[in-house]
Order: structure tokens, then sequence, then C-alpha cells
């Protein structure tokens, strides 16, 4: 019997599930309320996971050409004094890539063969369990009705999680605020560079050889700024007094679209319930320190549709969870726990010992990549 499947959301954990069962030959409805035109300027980070499961994906060769290979990631203090250089091309990366781009780069790549197929403007609004079946309403009365499966990847916010669990607690909010956005530096030859404040961080990835990927943070409570109202002049202020590149990168942002977020995580991954199925942030959303949230989705997807592609629905949900249960739960854990330590970092002691430990063990974030490269349980 075919199954009539709803995607619902057509960012990268949708679109990856979409382009994982076109090519299983499993057919599906997929709804995003975004117009086609609507564009994120930002830019992401892609460790070797994320690239090993585009490479999969064949959505890699796509973007030949639109990325920076990284090399290297130094930490440093705010004026640009070294902590620590780690290498991302030794073992265990050897034979892998850490690549950083322009995000709507990588949704183009994504969506390449699916544009017919997605249906803008289109906003899922309820979601009832039925017998063996889920039944939607949405903006678009024609899909209005009855499905097999519906594969929740409306991200962190994710509507279809809060009707699914209502009333229930389903993200822990980080009290950081976090700033995104893509910034020209002409002609540099940087290497990816973390610059670590006292709650503040400062970190720059080149994507091009003139463009640069920034993020900063800082944590909400210890800062006098009213956070989230103007993100120029709360950027300018909070990394006035950082080195190396930020007083050009500074002095570049004022025309610069600034993407402001609180930094949140599920409070719990979830990963199915009757016939709602959930994939990407909507399941795992998570902090972005390790930059697993695109990895995570695409695995999740990868996991999904194979199974669905061997099995009958509710069978696949089962080893869907089963195989990525403890996978994501240690990758949130990894990606989350510098958070809990920030506050620390207000005291003299608190930062001399974590640059002491950066020093002494390298990057925290190297090192949660090392751990998913050779640990047992993600190469199972
Ligand atoms: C500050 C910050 C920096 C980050 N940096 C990185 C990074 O460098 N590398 C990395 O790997 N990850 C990073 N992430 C995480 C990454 O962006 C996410 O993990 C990833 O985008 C998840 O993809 P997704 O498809 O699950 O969700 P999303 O990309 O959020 O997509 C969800 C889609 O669903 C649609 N939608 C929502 N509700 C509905 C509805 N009711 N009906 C229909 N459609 C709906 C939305 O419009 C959207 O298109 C970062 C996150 C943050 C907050």
């Amino acid at each position: 019997m075919t199954s009539k499947i709803l995607i619902v959301g057509a960012g990268i954990a949708g679109l990856s599930v979409a382009q994982w069962l076109t090519r299983f030959g499993i057919d599906f409805e997929i709804v995003e309320k975004r117009s086609s035109e609507a564009i994120t300027h930002t830019g992401l980070v892609l460790p070797f996971n994320a690239v090993r499961e585009l490479k999969a994906l064949d959505v890699l060769e796509r973007l030949e050409g639109r990325y920076f290979e990284a090399s290297t990631i130094t930490y440093s203090k705010v004026t640009g004094k070294v902590i620590k250089t780690a290498s991302l091309t030794e073992p265990p990366f050897e034979n892998d890539q850490f690549i950083a781009l322009n995000r709507e780069d990588l949704d183009t790549a994504m969506l390449e063969g699916l544009e017919r197929k997605v249906r803008y403007n289109t906003e899922i609004l309820t979601v009832e369990h039925g017998d063996d079946a889920v039944n939607i309403t949405c903006t678009n009365e024609l899909l209005n009705g009855s499905y097999d499966l519906l594969i929740a990847a409306d991200g962190i916010s994710s509507l279809v999680r809060q009707k699914n669990f209502e009333g229930q607690e389903m993200l822990l909010d980080h009290n950081v605020i976090g700033w995104r956005f893509v910034s020209p530096f002409p002609e540099h030859s940087l290497q990816p560079l973390h610059m670590v404040g006292q709650t503040d961080l400062f970190t720059v990835y080149p994507i091009s050889d003139d463009m640069l990927y920034c993020y900063g943070h800082v944590y909400e409570d210890l800062n006098d700024i009213v956070l989230g109202e103007n993100a120029h002049e709360n950027i300018k202020k909070i990394f006035s007094g950082y080195g190396g590149p930020v007083p050009y990168i500074l002095s570049q942002i004022d025309d610069i679209e600034i993407l402001t977020n609180r930094l949140k995580s599920v409070v719990k991954p979830c990963f199915f319930d009757r016939r709602v199925v959930f994939v990407g942030d909507a399941a795992n959303g998570c902090s972005p320190l390790i930059q697993q949230g695109v990895a995570m989705a695409l695995a999740d997807s990868r996991c999904l549709a194979d199974a669905l592609a061997m099995q009958n629905v509710d069978q696949a949900l089962i080893t869907y969870q089963e195989k990525r249960e403890r996978k994501v739960e240690r990758t949130i854990h990894f990606a989350d726990a510098p958070l809990s330590h920030l506050q620390n970092m207000q005291s003299w002691l608190g930062r001399g010992l974590r640059d002491l430990k950066i020093r002494a063990a390298g990057p925290p974030d190297v090192n949660a990549w090392k751990k998913i490269a050779t640990d047992r349980l993600f190469l199972s």
C-alpha cells in the first residue's frame, strides 16, 4: 500500500527528507509557510559529519566553488592573542572536509529537483491524531485531510510539536543572545577564529576570499544593555574592545542584515508520537556551539527515509528512534554543556581555567567533533 505522507517545513531537514524520499520513489506532499523568495542572509559552518551527509545526498557537488574549506581553527583572547590553534585536517579528520558557506547557497542546492514540489505560503494550522493516521488543516484547503504520516520538519519553534504536546514546556532558554551576519572582508587569508571574552564570544568563519560569516553572543542577565532591540548598536557596544579582524567588521555592519536569536534547546528530544514524526530542529534543536544542527537534520532525514523505504510506517518510526536517540542525546549534551559554565566566565579564575583547558586539551568544539568522529556510538 502506498502511504500518504506530508512534510511540514522546507528547511534543511524537510528538503533532505524530500530528497531521500524522491530517491527511494516514495511520494509525499511538502508545505512551507515562507514564500519562495524569502532568503535567509546568514552563513553556516558545516563540520565533517554534515559534509559527509551532503556528499551522500550528492549535494556537495552542487556547491562546488561556493564554500570555504577550513584547515585550522584558532581560539584567542579578545585582544587577538592566540590561546590555541587546532588542525582540522589531521587524524581523525584526514579524509574529511570542514566547510563554511552562505545559507542561501545550501538552501538552493538542497532544493534542486524539488522546486515544483514545495508548496510555499502554506502553513500548517492544526494537527489531530486519528486511527493509524493524522488529520491536518493548513492554509491550502486542497491539502486538508488525513495522512498516514506527518513529518514535522518545522524548526525549533515547531508548531506541530507544540500542538502535539500541548501544555508541556518544550524549549529551554539559555539566556544567551546570539547574532549572525555575513560581512565583507576584502582579500583576507583568515582561517576560523573564536575570540573568547567573559560571557561574550565572537567567531569568524571565512565563506569566500572576501566574505566572512560572523557569530557573536553574550549572556543576557549580566549585561546592562537592553538586548534584542537594536542589533547593530548592541554588537558595536559588546564587541568594541575586541582586536583582530573585529574592528574592521564592526566598521562594515551598518547596512548589513543581522539575525538575532535567543539560544534555545529542546527540553528533551522527541522522535515520534503515533503517526507524527519529528526531524531536524523540531526533534532536537540545540545550541549552535558545535555546529551540529545541519548535521543532525541531515542524519535524521536519511535515517527516517531509509527506514520508510524498508519497513511499514509503524516499524520504520521505531527503527528511526532506535537508531537516532542516543546519538542525538549525546550531541545535544556536547552542544549545550559549555553554556552552563558561561556565568563562571565573569571571574578571572573562571576565564583562566577555561584558557588553560583550551591550551592543554584543545578547543571544546574540536574535541566534541573528535568524539563524534571516533566514538563507537556514532560509528554504529
Ligand atoms: C545562532 C545560530 C547559529 C547557527 N549556526 C549553525 C551552523 O553554523 N551550523 C549548523 O549546522 N547549524 C547551525 N545552527 C542550527 C541550524 O540553523 C539548524 O539546526 C537547522 O537550520 C535546522 O534545520 P530545520 O530544517 O530543522 O529547521 P529550519 O531551518 O528552521 O526550517 C524549518 C522550516 O519550517 C518552516 N515552518 C515553520 N513552521 C511552519 C508551519 N507551521 N507550516 C509550514 N512551514 C513551517 C519554516 O519557515 C522553515 O523553512 C544555528 C542556529 C542558530 C540559532
